[in-house]
């Protein structure tokens, strides 16, 4: 594989680098070749062709604009915590999304869509505001959170959104109501739109600084006991099952793959987590490959226990293998 390679400033003549036009908006920052396994929490993928960190929203639209004039296949990429990146990586333009700015707006809070949803949630603590208390220990960013409607304990973000600023696919920049995001369980209208989250705007109500605090330290307790914190892993591999009847309308896909024995299931480097049979973890060296192949069973053995065909939560980046 070549090595990394940033864009080098023109030359004092004024004459530019060999590089395609196209790159010209993200002079500076942008990189050829570089590893994504490092910027995803499983610690998994090959390279980006191109990989340019957006720190701001103008950045991030200009990168988008100028990657799709030129016919650049682009990939999103927020805090990497619920991808599996292909081992052969990503063709085309990765942009990064770090723009993270975060504003109090009377009782609401407004975010860039690159700000850490951790970040968000503390925020609401500082300023004693309640409604994100559910989110607390959910790993990822807040467009990332709109982009899958992330969520725990039966709520998600989509009950507190108000507006989410997008990006569409004719570059066209638009705010969208709550109402016509699309959202449904771990899911909104960003994937089959092309919309690209930019920005939103959370509505909280003011609430006792003590409580806010207490409630969100008792749910990192919780998650604690069940979640991975230090082994990388992008949580929960498939989503739950809808049923009514269920508590919080799902059956945990969790415990129909504990009951059927996932845990004992490893390939290569990635295992099942042993607190958490719907948890995939790197247990050190895996591969795109090994979880690939490992998610595969973990599905055949509900399929063949239950008649019930596993959903993936995490989504799968980059160029296809196998
Ligand atoms: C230990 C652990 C526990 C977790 N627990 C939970 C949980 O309780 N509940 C839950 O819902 N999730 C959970 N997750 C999964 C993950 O945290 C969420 O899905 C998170 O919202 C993903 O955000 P991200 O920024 O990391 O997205 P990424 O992984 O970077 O991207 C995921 C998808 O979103 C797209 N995307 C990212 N940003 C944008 C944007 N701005 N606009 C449009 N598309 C975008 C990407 O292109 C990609 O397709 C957990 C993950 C871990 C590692």
């Amino acid at each position: 594989m070549p090595g990394t390679e940033t864009l080098n400033p023109p030359a004092s003549d004024g004459a530019t680098s060999s590089w395609p036009a196209w790159t010209e908006p993200m002079r500076g920052a942008l990189k050829r070749h570089v590893p994504l396994a490092p910027m995803t929490t499983l610690r998994i993928g090959g390279p980006a062709d191109w990989y340019y960190p957006a720190e701001s929203v103008e950045g991030l639209v200009a990168a988008l604009a100028a990657g799709r004039a030129a016919g650049v296949p682009i990939t999103l990429l927020g805090d990497g915590s619920n991808v599996l990146i292909s081992d052969r990586g990503i063709r085309g333009l990765v942009v990064h999304n770090r723009a993270r700015n975060i504003e109090r707006r009377g009782n609401d809070l407004y975010a860039e869509a690159g700000a850490s949803l951790a970040d968000l949630v503390s925020r609401s603590r500082d300023e004693s505001l309640t409604g994100l208390e559910f989110a607390s220990g959910i790993f990822g960013s807040v467009g990332g959170a709109v982009y899958g409607n992330a969520g725990a304990y039966g709520r998600s973000i989509a009950d507190v959104l108000v507006w989410a600023e997008v990006l569409t696919r004719e570059g066209e920049r638009l705010r969208l109501a709550k109402g016509d995001l699309e959202f449904a369980y771990r899911r909104s209208g960003c994937a089959a739109n092309g919309w690209i989250v930019l920005s939103c705007l959370v509505r909280l109500s003011p609430g006792d600084h003590a409580a806010i605090g207490a409630e969100m330290e008792r749910i990192i307790g919780i998650r604690a006991t069940k979640l991975p914190v230090d082994i990388p892993s992008a949580g929960s591999y498939f989503k739950n099952i809808e049923d009514p009847s269920a508590e919080y309308g799902k059956v945990p896909a969790g415990r129909l793959l504990e009951d059927a024995g996932a845990k004992s299931l490893r390939v290569g480097d990635a295992g099942v987590y042993e607190k958490h049979a719907n948890v995939i973890v790197n247990l050190g060296q895996a591969t795109a490959a090994d979880v690939l192949a490992l998610a595969d069973r973990m599905k055949d053995i509900v399929r063949r226990r239950y008649g019930i065909e596993l959903e993936n939560e995490v989504r799968f980046l980059g160029e296809p293998m196998g």
